[in-house]
């Protein structure tokens, strides 16, 4: 079976190698036998609902970002039907926030979003840099999360909307109300870079299993588990150093 992903401005919203995350879902897809066709889908370019078992923007420059950020206005309509189709969506740091309404940049320029995530984003004057530790729990069942964040935008959720994981250590969706992330039935927004799947091989599986539930119309499977040896490692490793730098600073 073939899982299609639809990979949403490589060539602008790349950064902390966030095009990694790709080569992750790719590689434990096909350590279960499976196949993931990539497609990338850039300006001007058409997000077909249907078309796609996974929707994935990586992060970037405010630069970048407001090069993209008319056109992925203009795709909101589109992700969010393909969302409420129940296809899979994760957004990272620069994509997290152009997936909400908008991200104003520190200069008051206010760039538009998709508006599929109940939230947005202001850009602040310090950066907000470092390694961060989240606990979530996806399906009822405890889960940590580790990563690098370096971003200047300070993201505000709609109240009621659903945080992605609470913060152990690191600054977050603000620096200040102690969550990170935002979830949205199967979209994941999050700061976290690194990139974020190596790290968090449950996360990967998850997202593959929700993809392939799309594609078959049916439940999520349950995947075959995988070693993870040195993504364990990985993962203790960017926890520690999380946990070492401690709170919100
Ligand atoms: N440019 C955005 C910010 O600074 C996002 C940065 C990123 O993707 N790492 O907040």
């Amino acid at each position: 079976m073939k899982i299609r992903v639809g990979h949403l401005y490589p060539d602008y919203l790349n950064i902390y190698a966030d095009r990694g995350n790709i080569a992750v879902l790719a590689r434990r897809a096909a350590l279960r036998g499976l196949e993931l066709e990539v497609t990338a889908i850039g300006i001007g370019e058409e997000v077909t609902a249907g078309g796609h078992d996974l929707l994935y923007v990586g992060g970037g420059q405010d630069r970048e970002q407001a090069l993209i950020a008319p056109d992925m206005a203009a795709k909101g309509p589109a992700i969010a039907e393909a969302l409420a189709r129940g296809a899979v969506v994760l957004g990272v740091c620069g994509g997290y926030q152009l997936l909400g309404r908008f991200y104003r940049d520190r200069y008051g320029s206010e760039l538009p979003g998709a508006g599929v995530l109940p939230l947005h984003t202001l850009a602040g004057e310090r950066r907000m840099i470092g390694d961060v530790l989240l606990e979530c729990s996806f399906d009822g069942s405890p889960r940590t999360l580790a990563g690098f964040e370096n971003h200047a935008g300070r993201t505000r959720l709609d109240a009621g909307a659903e945080p992605l994981g609470r913060v152990v250590a690191g600054f977050g969706n603000d620096g200040e109300s102690g969550f990170e992330g935002c979830r949205l039935g199967r979209a994941v927004g999050t700061y976290l870079h690194g990139p974020l799947l190596p790290r968090n091989p449950w996360l990967a599986d998850w997202l593959l299993a929700q993809a392939l539930a799309h594609r078959s119309g049916g439940e999520p499977p349950e995947l075959a588990p995988l070693a993870d040896e040195l993504e364990s490692q990985a993962h203790a490793v960017s926890a520690a150093r999380a946990r070492a730098r401690g709170g919100r600073s």
